[in-house]
């Protein structure tokens, strides 16, 4: 059912001819999709800061490794046009992957730096070229004022900073924090994955970082201990498959951690077959 007021355009052309009748400044919000409160939340970040504002929605080849789950990523293209209507969006932008990619993997691409090999990245060889890559086609394509990013994804958003800092991209980005549900659980398109059984045993990721938190006063050391045992703890006790990818503590830029002040304490983890990710601020010392 078309929804009035919002525009939705699948290529260049017509997003062209679109982008020259919305008043700035423009923001533009990038997802992949199966839409959430997290999404609606930079969406409103976007409405409140911009006149206008185009939402993106692209499940990216590029960024998935062969084994990873670019198939079955869910996609609910209807419901998600409804919610960015209800949330004034003006424009959808939905390229298809042959619009995006005319040459497939064999094009040039954007290469992330060092930061692009650590954490997600060295989880995910190739993740975070695939994400620039699209990032940067789609900073093109919209020439939005203001791009909105979630904190969620804090290492993509660190490195989507550099990119325009690096790049002399002209776009202004805006982190948004992250949206949980009530019990802790970092909002995501993947918990649509979880069981029951697996969504309890998802508690362990915010778990574990709040857990970190509370000792942050006493320093990097006690942080990394209790975020460890509190996992550790749940791990023991739960029914569903749950496996540690990383735990680290780092400076905000995902450098070495200091001694005291600014930190960034993020964690990776498998549950089931679903791989989610978590992270949180502190402040050490
Ligand atoms: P995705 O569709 O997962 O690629 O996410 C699109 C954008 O929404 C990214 O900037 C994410 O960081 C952001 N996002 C996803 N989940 C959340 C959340 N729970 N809270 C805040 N931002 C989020």
């Amino acid at each position: 059912m078309p929804h009035l007021g919002i525009a939705h355009v699948c290529d260049k052309l017509e997003l062209d001819a679109a982008r020259t009748r919305m008043p700035g400044p423009v923001g533009v919000v990038m997802t992949m999709g199966a839409l959430h409160q997290g999404h609606a939340t930079l969406l409103r970040a976007a409405k409140a800061r911009c006149d206008s504002v185009i939402a993106t929605i692209f499940v990216n080849p590029l960024q998935f490794g062969p084994s990873e789950d670019f198939r079955r990523y869910p996609r609910a293209l209807e419901t998600d046009v409804a919610l960015c209507a209800d949330e004034g969006v003006d424009v959808v932008f939905v390229p298809s992957a042959a619009g995006m990619y005319p040459q497939g993997d064999a094009s040039v691409g954007v290469d992330p730096g060092p930061l692009g090999n650590v954490l997600e990245g060295a989880s995910r060889p190739g993740h975070f070229r695939g994400v620039l890559t699209a990032v940067a086609k789609l900073l093109h394509l919209t020439r939005p004022d203001v791009a909105f990013f979630g904190e969620k994804d804090y290492q993509q958003l660190t490195l989507i900073r550099q990119l325009v800092a690096d790049l002399n991209f002209d776009v202004e980005i805006v982190g948004v924090p992250i949206v949980r549900e009530p019990d802790g659980l970092a909002l995501s398109s993947r918990n649509r994955y979880l069981s029951a059984a697996e969504r309890a045993a998802a508690l362990a990721l915010s778990s574990s970082v709040y857990a970190g938190v509370a000792r942050a006063v006493a320093g990097p050391g006690e942080v990394l201990t209790a975020a460890a045992a509190e996992f550790d703890r749940l791990q023991e006790g739960c029914e569903a498959v749950l496996h540690r990818d990383y735990l680290a503590l780092t400076d905000p830029a995902l450098g070495t951690a200091p001694s005291s002040g600014a930190a960034r304490l993020l964690i990776a983890a498998h549950v089931g077959n679903t791989r989610l990710i978590d992270n949180i601020a502190l402040t050490l010392g």
